[in-house]
């Protein structure tokens, strides 16, 4: 059986050219990067060299670039810092953000007391600006705006030029989780009045457990991790140098490929929607012009037949998403549906269709015929 995945927003398919850089590094480069002899300052280079790569292709410096384990952590460390270090009081986030920021933000709000204010979603699921500038008008507390770039759900894109330069205008700190747009998109974020952001290296056919948090020069937050120097002293404990190694050949592959990917990708999702459209006459697209990787569908079924189509799917081999994987399983509607749909339509399904360069359209055709066999 030809396995077909399609739940790229997930994760993603590990590039071979990166595991081979993994493999160089585990098996030639194994020294511990802290250590001052020459397996050490070796490792180390491998460290420095791919931040530097990150940072290029980021359009930032290099100083800018921490590695964590992921963008959960380093969302974790940075809202968390922004209060406990910044003196942030108020937060101003929207209920469609990743859980990554949401539970945090929601922690923050029990353990410190902050304010936390949530900024309006249009039906179309995306972020209402002109609320968000409502809210920044109030300036009595010194505020973080946390939103995040492209939906992991729906694939809803966030103008975050725009947003920054509301956010510096009412002089609030901006945080926006990129997870899903880096390696998909260019950055430059020196042009862009963003102070943080986060990424993870298994979102852009990188490994899993490795991801960088970028902290804009002249914002100092404490530690996330005390016990050694690494990391500037902010995330101590033995650095993964094969995973930093393959982070920077994951992004750096992205972005040579980018355009070609780009156009094949969108292509690939446009096809998908015009066979859906042809097969299931009531089949309706949530969001609206959405990421090019991601399409999330409203499906003409009752739940309990998109669980067994799932199955079905799932049979033969097809990899296609409910919501987000962190929810898939669980009974209960998507978060971020819930905020842009109303009562009646939320009892529909919806499955998240997310692609990538791997995919082909053959692979479309197979996965309509399974659908349209169900
Ligand atoms: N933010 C978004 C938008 C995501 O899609 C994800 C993962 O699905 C995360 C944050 C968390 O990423 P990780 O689990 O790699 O820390």
């Amino acid at each position: 059986m030809n396995k077909i995945y399609l739940d790229n927003a997930a994760t993603t398919a590990i590039r071979p050219e990166v595991v081979q850089e993994m493999v160089r590094v585990l098996q030639d480069n194994f020294g511990n990067a802290s250590s001052s002899h020459s397996y050490g300052r070796a490792a180390k280079n491998e460290l420095e060299t791919s931040r530097k790569s990150i940072a290029k292709h980021m359009g930032c410096s290099a100083q800018e670039i921490i590695f964590t384990a992921n963008a959960t952590e380093a969302s974790n460390w940075i809202l968390r810092g922004a209060v406990t270090d910044l003196k942030v009081e108020r937060i101003i986030t929207s209920k469609i953000e990743h859980h990554a920021t949401l539970y945090t933000v929601r922690f923050l709000e029990s353990a410190y007391g902050i304010d936390v204010d949530y900024v309006n979603v249009l039906p179309n699921g995306t972020i209402d600006p002109t609320h968000l500038v409502t809210l920044l008008e109030d300036k009595s507390k010194k505020t973080l705006v946390s939103l995040m770039h492209v939906n992991n759900e729906i694939g809803t894109v966030l103008d975050i030029a725009k947003i920054g330069r509301i956010c510096r205008q009412y002089t609030a700190l901006f945080h926006s989780d990129t997870v899903q747009s880096v390696g998909k998109t260019e950055f430059n974020l020196h042009e862009l009045e963003v102070d943080f952001m986060v990424a993870s290296a298994h979102k852009f056919h990188g490994p899993k457990g490795i991801g960088f948090a970028y902290v804009k020069k002249g914002i100092v937050l404490q530690p996330m991790l005390y016990g050694g120097e690494q990391e500037k002293g902010l995330r101590a404990g033995t650095e993964a140098v094969h995973q930093v190694v393959g982070m920077a050949k994951a992004l750096e592959l992205s972005l040579v490929n980018l355009n070609a990917e780009r156009t094949y990708i969108t292509e690939l999702k446009n096809y998908c929607i015009s066979q859906l459209e042809s097969h299931f006459s009531d089949i309706r697209i949530n969001g609206c012009e959405t990421f090019y990787n991601i399409l999330n569908v409203l499906l003409p079924f009752s739940e309990e037949k998109t669980a067994m189509i799932l199955f079905h799917l799932d049979m033969k081999g097809i990899a296609v998403s409910r919501g987000s994987a962190c929810q898939s399983g669980s009974p209960r509607p998507s978060h971020v549906l819930a905020e842009m749909l109303t009562e009646d339509v939320l009892k529909k399904p919806s499955l998240r269709i997310s692609f990538s360069h791997y995919n082909t359209k053959a692979e479309i055709d197979a996965f309509i015929n399974e659908l349209k066999g169900v």
